[in-house]
Order: structure tokens, then sequence, then C-alpha cells
């Protein structure tokens, strides 16, 4: 399939912002249809799969018969090689790749063309618009380390003088995420929830007079009513949850009226399943989702790991999307240092996910306030060297910084969290919340 292919499809979409629902839904039945079809004839994994299973893709006319569909599951397809989840006729080399930490703690590499790419990235903007994104308007977004966030194909960015983003290093400390951002002046701050509500309670009133978004948007982690409040009163600016995940870039954001969460419904197909089963309104499941514009790394019935609770067939105000009530997955604990100060997991799931390709499952504890524990299930094909081993060690130790004794073990599962933690990274110190 190539670029103008790829643009033609995507021609579909055009005017969508005026669709009904039942255009939505006609569109996802279209998509879902071709998407089976061309997984079924060009991606070994899914061909293998619907074959186990006895599926014709025949069977899959639309979104009702999703059911038929055996789920995809991440265990699975991060044990393919990785060749057979790209479909014939893309060249691998030439996909935009992002490393997925995975909310359940598995890390993976999710393939799109450039084209998939920035399609995905134009639904998150639109979105943004819909919040009140102007197109002169500065935004920062999250950069894990010093490394800009944007690729170097991004069109849409610092080059052009509309659609500006700059990026803000998530792991430096509160001092200079304040300091960057009074620079800044961005007009719209969107950051990881953990840190807004971090940078919230850290600012003081000359952060405030200087750093002063028009809105915020808050993403990648659980906003629960307290950080929101804290965020929102700080900054005097409203707050919108905005919940994604790389597989699929936006997913669903908030309702500027309702506050219910629209799910991105013209970029992925969302199922929210308990026992397999579809859950009705209020009841909370796991979410599932369908990429409606990955032909590359087609992503089909994909178990996102999430916790989330069905809100009604449509939002009150009248936009033609799902929704979704709630979003329970996502919490994230700051690990408090022998020093004062408080350190961020992330800067621990940078070498487990980024610097290495052999880590199947991770989790990290910290057990007391100077020993955190990282515990990993590697891949079973090719399991590390003890080089392997030390240099991760030693990246794990640089990360947590001085004082911090880090031990890493190699196990075959990983231990079940306390209730109401996160699997892939909590304190046993203290909780902040
Ligand atoms: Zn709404």
């Amino acid at each position: 399939m190539d670029f103008l292919e790829q643009a033609g499809k995507s021609l579909d979409l055009v005017g969508c912002s005026r669709w009904t629902r039942e255009d939505v839904v006609r569109f996802q039945n279209r998509r879902l249809r071709e998407l089976v079809r061309h997984a079924c004839e060009r991606v070994p994994f899914y061909r293998k799969l619907y074959r186990r299973h006895g599926l014709e893709p025949g069977e899959v006319n639309g979104i009702e018969d999703l059911g038929k569909l055996p789920p995809a599951l991440r265990s699975e397809m991060q044990e393919a090689a990785p060749g057979d989840l790209i479909a014939s006729g893309f060249d691998q080399k030439r996909l935009v790749k992002w490393r997925t930490s995975g909310s359940t703690g598995d890390p993976f590499t999710v393939c799109r063309t450039w084209f998939e790419d920035r399609l995905l990235q134009l639904l998150r903007i639109r979105q943004l618009r819909r919040c009140g994104l102007r197109w002169t308007d500065l935004r920062t977004s999250s950069a894990i380390g010093e490394r800009p966030a944007s690729s170097r194909w991004n069109l849409l960015d610092p080059r052009f003088t509309i659609l500006r983003r700059a990026p803000v290093n998530i792991l430096a400390p509160a001092r200079e995420i304040l300091d960057r951002l009074a620079a800044l002046k961005p007009d719209v701050l969107v950051l990881y929830s953990g840190i807004l509500a971090w940078i919230a309670a850290e600012a003081t009133e000359e952060d405030l007079r200087r750093i002063r978004p028009r809105f915020i948007v808050a993403v990648a982690e659980t906003l629960t009513p307290a950080m929101r409040q804290l965020i929102r009163e700080r900054f005097n600016a409203p707050v919108y949850d905005f919940y994604g995940a790389h597989e699929f870039n936006l997913i669903a954001s908030e309702c500027v009226e309702t506050g219910i969460y629209h799910v991105e419904d013209c970029g992925v197909i969302v199922e929210v399943l308990r026992d397999g089963k579809p859950c009705a309104e209020g009841e909370a499941g796991e979410i599932y989702g369908t990429a409606l514009h990955s032909f590359a790394m087609p992503i089909l019935r994909y178990r996102l790991g999430d916790l989330v609770v069905r809100g009604p067939a449509q939002c009150p105000c009248g936009a033609p999307y799902s929704t979704i009530l709630r979003i329970e997955g996502r919490v994230v604990d700051r690990f408090p240092l022998p020093a004062g100060g408080s350190l961020h997991p992330y800067h621990l799931v940078v070498p487990l996910t980024r610097l290495n390709n052999w880590v199947r499952r991770y989790q990290i504890v910290q057990e007391t306030i100077d020993h955190i524990r990282v515990r990993v299930v590697p891949m079973p094909v090719e399991p590390p060297g003890e080089a392997q081993k030390a240099e991760l060690l030693r990246l794990l130790s640089e990360a947590a910084g001085p004082g911090i004794q880090v031990t890493l073990e190699l196990v075959e599962e990983l231990p079940p969290a306390p209730s109401g933690k996160s699997r892939l990274y909590y304190s046993l110190v203290n909780s902040t919340k």
C-alpha cells in the first residue's frame, strides 16, 4: 500500500466533524471489514490466529461481529517474529516505531507508516481544537529525558508557526520544569497528569503569575478528582483529561460540556469487556481497542489492560461518539527519596523499555526508602547474558540516583501487587494517593 493509496483511503474522514452517529458507525463497519480482510491476507500473525479459531474474514461484516474475532494478546504479539506483525508490502525499516511501556508492564514496539502516524496526530489536534486550541498557540508536550519528543518528520511542528509544540523534560526536578514553563509561557499546558499535580503543588506564587495557560490537558496517567482540583485551582484554568496509548494515540478525551469521555471513534473502536462480554452503561471492564488507521501493523481487538467504566451510548452534549464514564487504571506513585524530594518511576522505565530489547515484562517496587527492587521477566527466545544484566543494573542505579540501592531480579513470573496499586510500579514506603 503506497502513500497515495493510504491518503485516498483517509479521504473517508473528510467532513467527519459533521458526522452523525450513523455516519460514525458506517465508517467503523467499513473499516473493520477492510482491516480484517487485510490482516488475514497480508499479516502472518493474524492469518495464523484466525485460522486457529476457524474464522473466515467474510464472517466479520461490522462492529456487531467483533465478538467473533479472537482477541490479539499483547503477550502473543510480543513473542511473534517482528516480521509476522507487519503486513506484506510495507518496508519495516521505513515505519515510525513507538516503544510502549504498556500499562501492564509488557514493553512492545508499535509500527506505523508516517502517514498513519500523522493522521492519528491530526485526530488528536482536532480534539485539542474542540477544547479551544488556536492555530497560533504554543503547547507543551511531555518528553522523557532531554531528547525532544517530536520526530524529524514532524511537519506540523516548529518550522511552521502554527501548532507549535515545545517538549518539557518530565524527568527534570520540579524547579527546572517550572522555570522552563515560565520561560516558554505556553498557551496550553499538556503534560502527564502526575507531573501537573506535582508542579502545581510545588509552584510558587511567582511561578503561577508567569505560567498562565488558557487550558490544561492531562495525559498518560490517571487524573484523580483531588489532582484535578489542585491543578485547576493553582493554575486557574480548566483541566481536560486525554486518555491514550502508543498503540492508538488518542483513545478518549473529556467532553468540554459534560466531563464524560468521548471515545475517538474515528480512530479506534473501543470495547469494554467483562469476562469477554460487553459491559452495560455504568459497568467497569477491561478496554480493548481496534485501530482503524493501522494497515502497516494492524491492531485488532487488542487488550490494553486498563480498567474503565462504560458510559452512555452517546454523550448528552449530542456529539456522535460512544463514551466512557471513568478511567480507573494508570495511577502512578512517586517514590520518596532519602534526601527529600521524590522520584518518578519513569526514570527507571526508560532503561527498561528504551535501551534494551530483552525485557518482556517488568515491575518496579520501592521496598524501603533506599532500596528499589526491579523484577524482570526476560524474553524467552534470547535470555540476556551477564554483561547485559550488569549493564541494565548500571543504568537503573544511575537513574535511581545516589544513596539508593537497586536490585535486579530475573524471574519467570511477576508476583501480584497489593490491591489497588498499579502492577507496574509502586512504593511500599508511603502512598501518595
Ligand atoms: Zn459530550
